[in-house]
């Protein structure tokens, strides 16, 4: 009988184990888990935080036992892999056990990353694990904080912002980048997210550095606050300091004369890694961008799903491949929604619709005559069928909006007009 194994029990690792079920394959396998949690969906943990949602809201695909039934695996929990040797094909474990396998997939997902001028300080949290999300939700259950400081202006650092405004904390969210998601929109729709959340009362400090960070304690040695030091020599006294600043792709259990590592694990569109028989799939991973035509770590939940089922699929003997993803992020947040399609830094033709009664934006740039990407405000109804004929656009597809489609836009908002703007006309 075939043995397999997959290293990290996330999104990827479990779309993986089932569609290698579903593909009829009845190989042995090892699923590793650093954790004794059923896989979780990390964009759940700020609702957790924030008292939105219980704790087994967290986690999507049911508990340990009832996946290690239904997919007959063996899921070996609170057992972190030290190494993948690539080239015998082997997993070994901290303990020091080594287990041989025919085909291995890596899909230990990303870790907060945390620079070296923060890395001393006690007290700060982060947001990217459940135990993150219980440790910021124990110590605002324990301590009615004042004011935080929100390093990190992502989707990720947006959330954590609006769970602590929400519980009457002056906020600031600070990052060395101009602009609020500076990855994903463009400056101009930036602008008007950041005077909405000014207009909320969160306080934001953009464009410069972060420079370090000291913590003050009492007399029994509790951290009371902390002075956040920026690079222009000013100083923001805080009681809590949340640092969002970026992920690492996990590929430490690899080295990198075996297996080709860029930013994270290099993948071909079947998720197979330069080492035969050793797959990859989800955020440690850096798979085609279908628009740049690079390779590119695209760290979002869907992303992960679908890179998991290919690797899964192709593991399990059926040929599968994807030719990549986009760009795309959807968030919602302090009562508003941002929708970001493709790279938000092509420019281009701009063309911006307001809808006159729905009360959404949208602005997209053309090159070429054709979409490039999108920045929806409020909106969240026509991003389906803008990031699919996005996609359609760079597939060299022919691109017109399906009766269906064209009904929908029209029902969300949009004008005829406009949408035509849209299409690519031969
Ligand atoms: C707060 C937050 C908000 C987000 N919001 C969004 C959003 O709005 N939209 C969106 O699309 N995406 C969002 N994301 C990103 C999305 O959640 C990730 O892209 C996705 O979960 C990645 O799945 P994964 O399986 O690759 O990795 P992970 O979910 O990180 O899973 C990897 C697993 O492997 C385990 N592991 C790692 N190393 C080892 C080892 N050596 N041995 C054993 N086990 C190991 C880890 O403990 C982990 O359980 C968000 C992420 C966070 C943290």
């Amino acid at each position: 009988m075939e043995k397999f194994a997959i290293v990290g029990f996330g999104c990827a690792g479990y779309h993986a184990l089932s569609s290698i079920r579903e593909a009829g394959n009845t190989a042995q396998i090892d699923v590793y888990s650093d954790t004794d949690m059923p896989p979780y969906n990390p964009m759940l943990t700020t609702y957790y935080t924030a008292d939105r949602l219980p704790y087994d809201g967290m986690f999507p695909f049911g508990t340990i036992s009832e996946i290690a039934k239904s997919m007959d695996a063996d899921i070996i929990t609170n057992t972190k892999v030290k190494k993948v040797h690539a080239a015998d094909k082997s997993v070994q474990t901290e303990d020091g056990c080594i287990h041989s396998y025919d085909k291995i997939l890596i899909a230990t997902g990303a870790s907060a990353f945390v620079p070296k001028n923060f890395s001393h300080l006690k007290g700060a949290f982060c947001m990217r694990t459940v135990a993150d999300a219980k440790k910021l939700r124990d110590a605002i259950s324990r301590r009615e904080y004042k004011s935080a400081v929100i390093v990190g202006a992502s989707m990720v650092g947006i959330k954590v912002a609006e769970l602590l405004h929400k519980k009457g904390c002056q906020v600031i969210l600070a990052d060395m980048a101009p602009h609020i998601f500076a990855l994903a929109a463009y400056p101009e729709v930036s602008e008007i997210i950041e005077r909405r959340l000014t207009s909320m009362g969160i306080r934001l400090a953009f464009g410069q550095a972060i420079s370090g960070a000291y913590e003050h304690t009492d007399r029994s040695g509790n951290i009371t606050g902390c002075t956040v030091q920026l690079a222009d020599g000013s100083q923001i006294e805080t009681e809590l300091l949340v640092l969002n600043i970026g992920t690492r792709a996990a590929t430490g259990i690899l080295s990198a004369n075996e297996i080709l590592i860029d930013r994270g694990i290099v993948v071909d569109r079947h998720m197979r890694t330069s080492s035969p028989d050793i797959y990859a799939a989800g955020d440690c991973c850096q798979g085609n961008n279908l628009q740049s035509g690079e390779t590119q770590i695209i760290g979002l939940w869907a992303n992960a799903g679908l890179q998991g089922r290919v690797a899964g699929r192709n593991m399990a003997g059926v040929s599968d491949e994807t030719d990549g993803n986009i760009l795309h992020n959807i968030t919602h947040f302090l009562d508003m929604d941002f929708i970001g399609l493709g790279d938000n830094r092509l420019t281009g033709d701009v063309r911006v619709y307001q809808s006159p009664d729905k009360g959404f934006y949208l602005r997209t740039v053309l090159r070429d005559g054709k979409p490039a990407g999108f920045n929806i405000l409020d909106n969240y109804g026509i991003s389906g069928i803008l990031k699919a004929h996005l996609i359609k656009i760079l597939r060299g597809q022919p691109c017109r909006f399906s009766p269906e489609q064209r009904g929908r836009l029209i029902r969300c908002g949009l004008e005829e007009s406009f949408i035509d703007k849209l299409e690519v006309r031969q």
